[in-house]
């Protein structure tokens, strides 16, 4: 199986700034691109062909271009990363899935339930986001895709304190990197077979 990692967003178009802008030049795109060779390496032990790709790979920073992207390297699953960002008071993290898939729900539960036990923050309401959403949220990137296409969004580290510091702690002891691609494996094995 072939699993395409993309950094969300852009390097020249970050997404949500970390922590309520407390690490300036920080946002979403820079942090999942610092870890996503770690993840896939782990990947790659646990025998998934892995490739990165990336909005920008593809010619734009809009949600289209992720999925032109993972199309275009030939993935069998995609996953890209994000961090939410809302008001000061909102916590938890979730996946987000294509609506019309019930094994991309159940894929989408299963992870975020994985990784907000590894951040130690709460579930944001079942652990998943149906797309398209009613603020048609990233839409193109699951319409256009050939393969379930996934974005994790798991917690809100750009907008509140405790979440940052949770998801920062892991990102730092290389945790997040270390542990995730168990959780991914689980996952596939569960909802996708072997
Ligand atoms: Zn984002």
């Amino acid at each position: 199986m072939r699993i395409a990692l993309l950094p969300g967003h852009a390097q020249t178009s970050e997404g949500a700034e970390m922590c309520c802008g407390h690490f300036k030049g920080y946002g979403e795109w820079t942090l999942a691109a610092w870890c996503i060779p770690q993840i896939a390496k782990g990947l790659r032990e646990l025998g998934y062909d892995v490739v990165r790709t990336q909005r920008s790979d593809a010619g734009g920073t809009t949600p289209s271009y992720s999925a032109k992207a993972a199309n275009a390297v030939g993935a069998d699953l995609a996953l890209e990363f994000h961090f939410n960002s809302a008001g000061a008071k909102a916590r938890g993290g979730m996946v987000m899935h294509w609506g019309k898939s019930s094994t991309g729900k159940a894929f989408a539960r299963l992870l975020a339930q994985g990784i907000t036990s590894l951040i130690g923050v709460p579930l944001l309401g079942d652990g998943t986001l149906a797309v398209p959403t009613p603020d048609n949220r990233g839409t193109e990137a699951f319409r256009k895709s050939r393969m379930p296409f996934f974005m994790l969004e798991p917690c809100f580290a750009g907008s509140n304190e405790a979440d940052c510091l949770a998801y920062t702690q892991r990102l730092l002891s290389g945790e997040w990197a270390r542990r995730l691609p168990g959780l991914i494996d689980n996952a596939i094995k569960k909802v996708y077979g072997s």
